[in-house]
Parts: C-alpha cells; sequence; structure tokens
C-alpha cells in the first residue's frame, strides 16, 4: 500500500487530511489520485460509496482548480440534497487550511436565491444536483462555460432516478475539452452510453472485489409471514440494544406507518422519504447524525447517499426489486472500514431476491433466526448487568445519599434488592415477550401456497372441522369462510391443512371461541358444520344446538354454490352482501 504523501499531491493537502484523521489512501484513491492529478484523463470509477470516493476525486479537484480565478472550473453533479452537502463539506474540509476556494452547492428545495447570490460572489467548484443546476443554467446564473472538471457521483443513481436528460443538457453545456470522472456503484448500459457519448477512452478503474460489495457489510436474511415482518423488527431491535441502523422500505407510505408504529411502541425512530418538507427532512437527517435518533425509517431515493458514520444495521422490511437499490441501501452501514449488517425481513416469496443478490454480489447471505421472546429477555438481562458492571460510580456525590438507601432496603437479602432491581428494567419486556409466538418460517417451499401461514401458532389453537377436500373445499373457500363465520381477518388464521372428508386450520387463541359461536347452525349441503378444538384440550360442537337457538343457517346461495362444486372460489367472502350479519 502507498502512502499518502506518494500520490502526487501537495504536502499541505497530505497534511490537511492526515489531520482529519486519513492515515492511508484507500484502493480507489491509490488509483484514481496520481492518475487525475495529471489533469488529463478521463475517468470511469466503479465504486460504491464508503469506498473513499469523494477524496479520490476531491482531493485531485482541489489540487487543479486555480484559486486566482473566480471562474468556475470543476462541477460536482450527484443525485440528491444529501450527498451533495456531504460532497461540498468534504471538500471544504479537505481545502480548510490548503486553498481559498469558493465551493458552492446547489439543490432543490432550498431558497434559489441564496443559491444564485452565492454563486455571483464567484464559485470555483459548483456542487450540484441536476435540476437545480438546469434552472441555475436557464435563468443564466450559472456559467458553464470555463469548466474544466466534470464530476458525475453516483451516476447510477442520477439515471435511475430519471435524470438522464438533464446530464445531457449538462454535459454537452460544457467545453467540448473539459474532463469527464463518472464515478458509479454499478455499470448499467445507460451509465455506458453517457461514457460513449461525452468521454474520449476513458481509463477504468474497477475496484478489485467490486461485485463483492464491500467485504465489511455482513449480508444476512430472515424468514417470516408478511404480517410478522414489522413484530420481527421489534425483536431484532429488542435484541440489539445499541442498534443505530436504517431501516428501508419501499413505499412513502409503509415508511411513514412502520416510523409511527415504532414510536407510539416507544422505539426512538423517525421517517425520512419525499413527502416531508426539506425542513423537515434536515431536522431529521441532524437527528441521525448526531445519534440522538436511534432509527431512521426511510425510502430507497431519500436515504440515497447518506453518509452517517458506526449504522450498525441496515435493515430490508423488503427486497428492493433493482440490484442497485440493495448495493445502495446496504452500502449505509460498514463504512470507512467498519463492520456492519444488512439484514434482510423477508417472506418465502421473496427468497428467489436473496438467491439472486447472492448471485451478482458473489457473496453467501446468511440465515438467521427472529429471536425469540426468552433470547431478547436473555439479552436484556445481560445487557442490564452489563451497565450495572460499566456504570461510573461517584462517590463524592453519591455517599451522602446511601444510608437512606441502607435503611430503606435494610429487611431485604441481596438476592432480593437483585431480583427487584432487575425486574425495574425487566418487567415491561417479560409482559411484552411472555406468550410471544416463534416468528421463524421454514425457508424450504410450503405445501401451501395460498399465503396462509404454515407456521405453527405457539399463541394458537387447532381446529379440527368435518369438510375437506371431498366436499370440493379449497383453502381460499375454508380462509373465507372461517372469516366471515367467524368474524376474524384473514392474518388471524394460520395454517389451513385439507384432508380428504375433513380439515383443520389455526387461529389466534384469542378468536378461538368466537369462531367456534360463528360456525353455529352453519350447514352445508344439507350437512351440518361441526368443530372440535384438536389435542382434547376443550371441545365444543357447532351442532350442539346451542348456538343460536337451532335455528339453521344454509351455507348456501347460488354464487357459494357455484364455488361449492369447486369452481370458482373467489365468489367466496367478496359476496359480503349476502352475509348473515
Ligand atoms: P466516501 O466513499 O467518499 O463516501 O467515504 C466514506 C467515508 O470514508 C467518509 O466518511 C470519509 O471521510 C472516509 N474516508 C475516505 N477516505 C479515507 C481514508 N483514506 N482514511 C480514512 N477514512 C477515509
Amino acid at each position: 500500500m502507498k502512502a499518502f504523501d506518494t500520490l502526487g499531491l501537495s504536502g499541505e493537502l497530505v497534511e490537511a487530511i492526515r489531520q482529519l484523521g486519513f492515515e492511508n489512501p484507500t484502493p480507489i484513491q491509490e488509483k484514481a489520485i496520481p492518475m487525475l492529478l495529471q489533469g488529463n484523463a478521463d475517468l470511469i470509477g466503479l465504486a460504491q460509496t464508503g469506498t473513499g470516493k469523494t477524496a479520490a476525486f476531491g482531493l485531485p479537484l482541489i489540487e487543479l482548480v486555480n484559486e486566482n480565478n473566480r471562474a468556475t472550473q470543476a462541477l460536482v453533479v450527484a443525485p440528491t440534497r444529501e450527498l451533495s452537502v456531504q460532497i461540498t463539506n468534504d471538500l471544504d474540509r479537505f481545502c480548510k487550511n490548503v486553498k481559498r476556494l469558493n465551493i458552492v452547492t446547489v439543490y432543490g428545495g432550498a431558497s434559489i436565491s441564496d443559491q444564485i447570490r452565492k454563486i455571483r460572489q464567484g464559485a470555483q467548484i459548483i456542487v450540484a444536483t441536476p435540476g437545480r443546476l438546469i434552472d441555475l443554467l436557464s435563468r443564466k446564473v450559472v456559467d458553464l462555460t470555463h469548466i474544466q472538471y466534470v464530476v458525475l457521483d453516483e451516476a447510477d443513481e442520477m439515471l435511475n432516478m430519471g435524470f438522464k436528460e438533464d446530464i445531457d443538457e449538462i454535459l454537452s453545456t460544457t467545453p467540448g475539452n473539459k474532463k469527464v470522472w463518472l464515478f458509479s456503484a454499478t455499470m448499467p448500459r445507460e451509465v455506458r452510453e453517457i461514457a460513449n457519448n461525452y468521454m474520449t477512452n476513458p481509463q477504468e478503474l474497477a475496484m478489485e472485489g467490486r461485485q463483492q460489495g464491500n467485504e465489511n457489510i455482513d449480508h444476512q436474511f430472515v424468514v417470516v409471514d408478511e404480517r410478522d415482518k414489522y413484530l420481527a423488527l421489534k425483536r431484532f431491535v429488542d435484541y440489539t440494544p445499541n442498534i443505530f441502523g436504517v431501516i428501508f422500505c419501499r413505499t412513502k407510505m409503509d415508511t411513514q406507518k412502520i416510523a409511527e408504529h415504532l414510536i407510539k411502541d416507544g422505539y426512538n425512530a423517525d421517517s425520512l422519504h419525499g413527502d416531508l418538507t426539506q425542513a423537515q427532512r434536515d431536522r431529521v437527517m441532524k437527528n441521525f447524525k448526531n445519534k440522538t435518533l436511534q432509527l431512521l425509517v426511510a425510502t430507497d431515493v431519500a436515504a440515497r447517499g447518506i453518509d452517517v458514520s458506526n449504522i450498525t444495521h441496515v435493515i430490508h422490511m423488503n427486497m428492493p426489486d433493482e440490484m442497485e437499490f440493495y448495493t445502495h441501501r446496504s452500502g449505509r452501514t460498514a463504512r470507512a472500514g467498519k463492520k456492519g449488517i444488512s439484514l434482510a425481513i423477508v417472506s418465502k416469496k421473496e427468497l428467489g431476491r436473496i438467491g439472486q443478490v447472492e448471485k451478482s454480489l458473489k457473496r453467501k447471505f446468511t440465515k438467521v433466526s427472529v429471536p425469540t421472546g426468552d433470547e431478547v429477555c436473555q439479552q436484556k438481562i445481560v445487557g442490564l448487568v452489563q451497565k450495572v458492571k460499566e456504570v461510573e460510580v461517584i462517590d463524592e456525590e453519591i455517599d451522602s445519599f446511601l444510608p437512606e438507601v441502607h435503611h430503606a432496603l435494610k429487611d431485604l437479602s441481596k438476592e432480593d434488592i437483585i431480583k427487584r432491581f432487575a425486574s425495574i428494567e425487566f418487567n415491561r419486556f417479560l409482559e411484552y415477550y411472555r406468550d410471544a409466538r416463534d416468528l421463524n418460517k421454514s425457508d424450504k417451499k410450503s405445501f401451501f401456497d395460498d399465503g396462509a401461514s404454515d407456521a405453527a401458532y405457539t399463541t394458537g389453537d387447532r381446529i379440527f372441522i368435518n369438510i375437506g377436500k371431498m366436499d370440493g373445499l379449497e383453502k381460499g373457500t375454508l380462509l373465507a369462510m372461517i372469516c366471515d363465520y367467524g368474524e376474524v381477518r384473514k392474518d388471524n388464521v394460520g395454517k389451513i391443512d385439507l384432508k380428504g372428508a375433513y380439515s383443520f386450520f389455526e387461529v389466534e387463541k384469542k378468536f378461538t371461541d368466537q369462531i367456534m359461536k360463528g360456525f353455529e347452525g352453519v350447514e352445508v349441503r344439507g350437512r351440518k358444520v361441526r368443530l372440535e378444538m384438536t389435542g382434547g384440550r376443550r371441545e365444543k360442537n357447532a351442532d350442539d344446538g346451542s348456538g343460536d337457538g337451532g335455528k339453521k343457517r344454509r351455507f348456501s346461495g347460488k354464487k357459494r354454490e357455484e364455488f361449492w362444486g369447486g369452481k370458482k372460489k373467489e365468489s367466496w367472502g367478496r359476496d359480503k352482501g349476502r352475509r348473515k350479519r
């Protein structure tokens, strides 16, 4: 490995970055810096975030830009406001005490007049998001005629976000002899096209192991039912007391919903998505950066390019459709040589995506389990004991209060005191997790494919019903009947197991009686439907004459007859108007 002072950078700049804690160059810096310092090459850098690519292009830019010339000489284009601000901050940090450069950042969602004023003061480097730059160009505020270097950062992201036309316009507005330095985590066709159209014999730096992604990310996945994803998330968070993470959702609505649930459940969480005002986004990001916010729930677009150090976990509430999205999401952790976990909470349906991403990254994902209630509680106790061991005792301050404490506790044994003190923090979790069921699903292909759970409800009951396949019953039909007669939701029902003349289904315990009652008096083709608790714990017969005074309720009607013949199960349950209640 080469040292920074062998790359051709000025001594002052090497000293400046050393003071920032940059001891040795990262691989991309080692390769790109000497090449870019020549000032005569176009470059394609295939590097992900977290590899140190900002310094890889930023340090040469600082060396190459003439501080005595007030013209705009370099342009950095980045997909988001957050990334633009970050790049500007990095450039400012690098050149402080080295050169007096005016670096201006422009982005949408903020006062344009302030930005215009700053540019008019003479911006030697402009860092911009594409949309706002186009706006300023059309207002003739920005003059790109003296541009010598254009950096396109996270080019694949900009194209993903639909900035293709803007980028074309920007590149064709700049002088023909400018140099283009393009950085991208991936190299889709559209990025290649930009290289073909606007670059001359570009040097290509593919970071070794690029396909493997960041080695420091531990890629994990867990399989649960779709409906259990939120519960699984909470368990992981409870199990990892010092978690500092980003939780990714596909839509703004999910982002909002999960953040709201987490807040309601007492977690330190907030959401980041496109519907927030810029001021709201700034506030959230500020809290996250200074770590007063522990869990950031975000959409892909809103969280692009975030560089916050020490993120321990990236959690995916679903697998993204685009490979690039996965790379960008997981790249929020394990930055600057640190380690991090990227955990995908997936349903069985999404397992195929895990395989695809594994192939593409050439990295194996580790299958993990959702911690059980007991494990979470155990972890909490361990955490508590650790806290007790590590707490700083300020003898002089606390000593004067202790006699009273000793007096108040004098009748309790040491064991009692330990128990009580542990319970203070512990009871809340114990209460919550006492009957917690196992959320883990097998990742083997289920026999059932109608979305009903095949995971046993440890807090559920298994019920026998005297109708089955021989009656033309399908799982969807039985599910609809249970929901209709039992007045429960689909997600209160677990595994459905159809046999010949009878079937079994699982329901959450609290709904068992209600369902038993709901089926009272129900008939199918003149046969009385009978339900029984399995395991001999409880028995109740819908045909025992209790019910609604023996009044018969027929499972009939034209539509129902139709599917009963095995034709159309969809008819059931959509037929709300025919319901008896
Ligand atoms: P980037 O990939 O440019 O977003 O950089 C990721 C993080 O690594 C940033 O927080 C940088 O400040 C940090 N970083 C970049 N280069 C180095 C280096 N040579 N040594 C230590 N940290 C670095």
